[in-house]
C-alpha cells in the first residue's frame, strides 16, 4: 500500500486588507519529506492523526511526506501560494504513482486572489493526477467552505467535531481510519453532502453547551447506534465575501440510502437552530464598568473577536486599549496587538527604557492606533508553546514582541500574532492572566476551553474589525444573501444531495 500525504492551510478573511505572500505563509514553516514525520508525528494536529493511523492500521505501507503548508489566518492569499504549493506537490504525486490514497489536511476556507474555492480546484487537479481509482481522502476544520468540486473530487472527508477545537488529531485520524478501511475493502463508505443556506458568527456557538452541542451530540448518537458511519457539520466561518457560500452537513454511510436520508435529516436539524446562533454583544465601556464592579479576584474576559488573527483579521486594532485607559485606567488590563514598528522600537530601546510609543493600525488603516509614553518591561522572542488544551504543546510563533506599560495597561506588541485563544500567548510574555483585572481576549471561541477555568465573567464585546460578529454590519458584496440566513430567512428550504467520487 502507497500513500502519500499533504497539507495546505489557512483560514482566509475577505475583510482584511492584507493579502497573506508566500513570506507570510513561510513563518509558519514548509515541509516535505522525512521532515514532515520528524515535525508532525505524535503532535496534536491532522497530520498527526494520519501518521497515528498509519501506524495502527497499515504500519507496512509505504507513506510519501508531500508537501505542508500551513498559516497564521489572514488575508486572502496571494495566488502565488497555491501556485508554489502546486510547484512542490504535482510532481511529489507524479513520482509517487501509482498511489492507493491520498491523506490531505486543509483548513478549508482558503481563499487566493484567483480561486474563491482553492481547495476544490487543488483537488480537482490532484484526482486528474492519480485517476478515479485512489481513495482521496480530506481531514478539515468545521469552518470550512465546502464546495460541488470539492465533494465531486474527494471520496472522504471529515471535520472536527468541536469547537473550540479539541480533536485535531482525531479528526485527522477518523479520516486516514476510513480512507484505510476502503482501500483495504474492509468498508465501502458512501459519503453525502447537503449545503445548507445560513452562515453564523462563530462567536455565537460552540460544542460545549447550547444549540450547536445539541446538534453535534444527535449526530454522535447516530454513530453509536450504528446508523452513520460518521459525520460532519460545517458552519463556514463567516467572513470568506464567496457567491456560493453554505454551511453544510457530511454524512458517512454503509449505503448511499442512509447516506442520503440522514444527511437531509441533519441539514434540517442544522438549520432549524439557525436563530439561535445568535450572540449579545456588550460595549466596551459596559465590560470595563462591570471589570471596575467586580468582587471577585478573576479577571474579567474582555473577547474582541472582530480583532482576531485566529478569524483572519488584523489584530492590529488598539480600539478597545483607547477605551480601556480612558475609562479603566486604574484596572489592572493586558491587551495584545499586532505592532511591528513597536516591537522593534521597544528591542532598540531595551528593558526599563521609556519612549513615546505609536502602537496599532499596522496592518488596517481603519484599525486604531494610541501614541503614550510607556515603559519597556521585558523583550521576547515570541517563541511559546501553547498550553491547550487544544493544541497543547503546540509552538506559535509572534515573532519579536515586548511588554510595554501605559500605567496599569500591559500592551503585548509582536511582530505577527498567533495563538490568541491560548493563555501562553500571555504567560510566555511576563503576563499572569489571574492576576489582572481586566484583559482582553482576541479570539472567537478557542478561548474558551482554558479562559473559562480561570475568568471571572466573560463578555463578547461590541468591537471594530475584519472578524466582528455582527455580519450584516460587515460590507459583503458577492455573498448571495437574498437566499443566505440571516439576511434571508427560507422557510422550507429544499435539500439538495451530492455525493463524493465513488469509491472502486
Ligand atoms: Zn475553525
Amino acid at each position: 500500500m502507497k500513500i502519500l500525504i499533504t497539507e495546505f492551510r489557512q483560514e482566509s478573511n475577505s475583510f482584511n486588507p492584507v493579502l497573506s505572500s508566500l513570506e507570510f505563509w513561510r513563518q509558519t514553516g514548509e515541509y516535505e519529506g522525512e521532515r514532515v514525520r520528524k515535525e508532525f508525528e505524535g503532535q496534536q494536529c491532522a497530520i498527526g492523526g494520519f501518521f497515528k493511523a498509519l501506524n495502527e492500521k497499515a504500519p507496512l505501507a509505504e507513506v510519501v511526506c508531500g508537501t505542508v503548508m500551513a498559516c497564521q489566518s489572514g488575508g486572502v492569499a496571494e495566488q502565488s501560494v497555491m501556485d508554489h504549493y502546486l510547484s512542490k506537490l504535482i510532481p511529489q504525486i507524479k513520482e509517487s504513482l501509482p498511489l492507493d490514497g491520498v491523506l490531505i489536511s486543509y483548513h478549508g476556507a482558503l481563499m487566493t486572489t484567483e480561486y474563491d474555492d482553492p481547495e476544490g480546484e487543488i483537488t480537482r487537479r490532484i484526482r486528474v493526477i492519480v485517476g478515479d481509482k485512489t481513495v482521496i481522502a480530506v481531514s478539515s476544520d468545521l469552518h470550512a467552505y465546502i464546495s460541488d468540486t470539492l465533494i465531486s473530487n474527494t471520496n472522504i472527508i471529515l471535520a472536527y467535531l468541536t469547537y473550540p477545537h479539541v480533536d485535531y488529531v482525531e479528526t485527522g485520524y477518523r479520516t486516514a481510519a476510513l480512507a484505510l478501511d476502503a482501500i483495504s475493502g474492509k468498508r465501502k463508505p458512501v459519503t453525502a453532502w447537503v449545503p445548507v443556506p445560513m452562515i453564523a458568527p462563530a462567536a455565537a456557538y460552540n460544542t460545549l453547551k447550547g444549540a450547536f452541542k445539541e446538534i453535534i451530540d444527535y449526530g454522535r448518537k447516530l454513530v453509536a447506534e450504528g446508523r452513520l458511519i460518521d459525520f460532519s457539520f460545517y458552519q463556514m466561518q463567516p467572513w470568506l465575501d464567496i457567491p456560493k457560500a453554505n454551511s453544510s452537513v457530511v454524512v458517512v454511510a454503509d449505503n448511499r440510502e442512509q447516506a442520503e436520508k440522514y444527511a437531509k435529516e441533519l441539514a434540517s436539524l442544522l438549520y432549524s437552530k439557525r436563530h439561535d446562533f445568535r450572540i449579545k454583544l456588550t460595549s466596551v465601556k459596559e465590560v470595563i464598568e462591570r471589570a471596575l464592579k467586580a468582587d471577585t479576584a478573576k479577571p474579567v474576559i474582555l473577547v474582541d473577536s472582530a480583532d482576531s488573527c485566529n478569524a483572519g483579521a488584523t489584530g492590529d486594532n488598539m480600539a478597545v486599549a483607547t477605551e480601556i485607559l480612558q475609562y479603566g485606567a486604574g484596572l489592572r488590563s493586558a491587551v495584545v496587538v499586532n505592532a511591528p514598528d513597536a516591537a522593534l522600537k521597544a528591542h532598540q530601546i531595551g528593558v526599563g527604557g521609556e519612549a513615546e510609543f505609536s502602537i496599532g493600525a499596522s496592518r488596517d488603516p481603519r484599525s486604531m492606533s494610541v501614541t503614550r509614553q510607556a515603559r519597556v518591561k521585558s523583550l521576547h522572542d515570541g517563541v511559546f508553546r501553547q498550553e491547550g488544551p487544544a493544541g497543547r504543546g503546540v509552538v506559535q510563533r509572534i515573532g519579536r514582541s515586548a511588554v510595554l506599560r501605559i500605567g496599569n495597561l500591559d500592551v503585548l506588541v509582536c511582530e505577527w500574532m498567533a495563538g490568541n485563544g491560548d493563555p501562553q500567548l500571555y504567560r510566555a510574555h511576563g503576563i499572569e492572566p489571574t492576576l489582572y483585572d481586566l484583559v482582553v481576549v482576541k479570539a472567537s471561541t478557542s478561548f474558551r476551553g482554558a479562559y473559562e477555568k480561570l475568568a471571572g465573567t466573560i463578555c463578547e464585546a461590541q468591537t471594530p474589525g475584519a472578524a466582528s460578529s455582527d455580519l450584516k454590519s460587515l460590507p459583503f458584496t458577492r455573498l448571495p444573501k437574498d437566499s443566505m440566513y440571516p439576511w434571508a430567512d427560507i422557510t422550507n428550504p429544499q435539500w439538495e444531495v451530492a455525493f463524493t467520487a465513488p469509491l472502486y
